[in-house]
């Protein structure tokens, strides 16, 4: 097989499994960004959630304070109602205390209704709360084992890319440009086996004179159609045989 037909095809290997790791350690980190984009969402929802409820419990706060208020005009009121030293003043005493009674029974009726809102929204924050906390732990897992595979992903890329500039040297310049070419045109592959008498990079078939020359192995033939370099499966069996009957 030509050497350099031979060095083509070890470099397309390589770079299909640098490829693979190229495109997993660019989406590791896109998954990430996006997990940690929901972690900080929830995580404002909730902080968002846990205002309200201090807001709600002052609102309380100022409701029981207003009802103390009410109760103390209340007994004033009645120590009013034991100093009246007659009917008239007796009575518009006793209007006193009613107004006053009617506005305590409705501020305790606010009250109820808001402790109960209040009782509602502790629960429901409490439940996003323990739901963020499961996402963070969930997160931290997940960055853990991103980390760890990235850092395999970077070991793997390197080793398989340790052996190509052995076989890089081994094709010319001007092959080495088109390959860089071929490669970003098509997807991440620039060398292509003839299976059934077609490209199996785009399915062309192939004129079976080139095929032959594929078969023989001994010039560099490129797909019609999509430009890669084809190869086939049998030629490269042979060279693997002769190889190892050299040795
Ligand atoms: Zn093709």
């Amino acid at each position: 097989m030509l050497e350099e037909l031979d060095a083509l095809i070890r470099i397309s290997e390589i770079d299909a499994k640098a490829f693979r790791a190229d495109t997993e350690l660019k989406e590791i980190p896109e998954r990430m960004g996006e997990l940690q984009g929901d972690v900080s969402k929830l995580g404002e929802l909730l902080e968002s959630e846990r205002q309200e409820l201090a807001e709600a419990d002052r609102l309380l706060t100022a409701q029981e304070e207003e009802i103390n208020r009410q109760s103390q005009a209340l007994a004033k009121s009645k120590a009013k109602g034991a100093r009246a030293s007659n009917i008239r003043e007796a009575d518009a005493v006793e209007r006193e205390l009613e107004a006053i009674r009617r506005s305590m029974r409705d501020r305790e009726a606010e009250r109820e209704t808001l402790k109960a809102a209040i009782e509602k929204r502790r629960k429901s924050f409490e439940k996003h709360e323990k739901e963020f906390g499961e996402l963070k732990a969930f997160a931290a897992k997940e960055q853990e084992k991103a980390d760890s595979r990235l850092a395999e992903l970077e070991a793997e890329r390197s080793t398989a890319l340790a052996g190509r500039e052995e076989f890089a040297a081994k094709i010319s310049g001007a092959v080495a440009r088109r390959y860089d070419l071929i490669r970003t045109r098509r997807g991440g592959s620039a060398v292509s086996e003839i299976k059934g008498g077609c490209c199996s990079g785009c399915n062309m078939a192939i004129a079976p004179q080139q095929g032959i020359r594929v078969q023989r192995a001994e010039t560099l033939e490129q797909c019609p159609n999509c430009q890669r370099w084809l190869y086939s499966r049998q030629a490269l069996a042979d060279e693997a045989s002769e190889a190892s009957a050299d040795h």
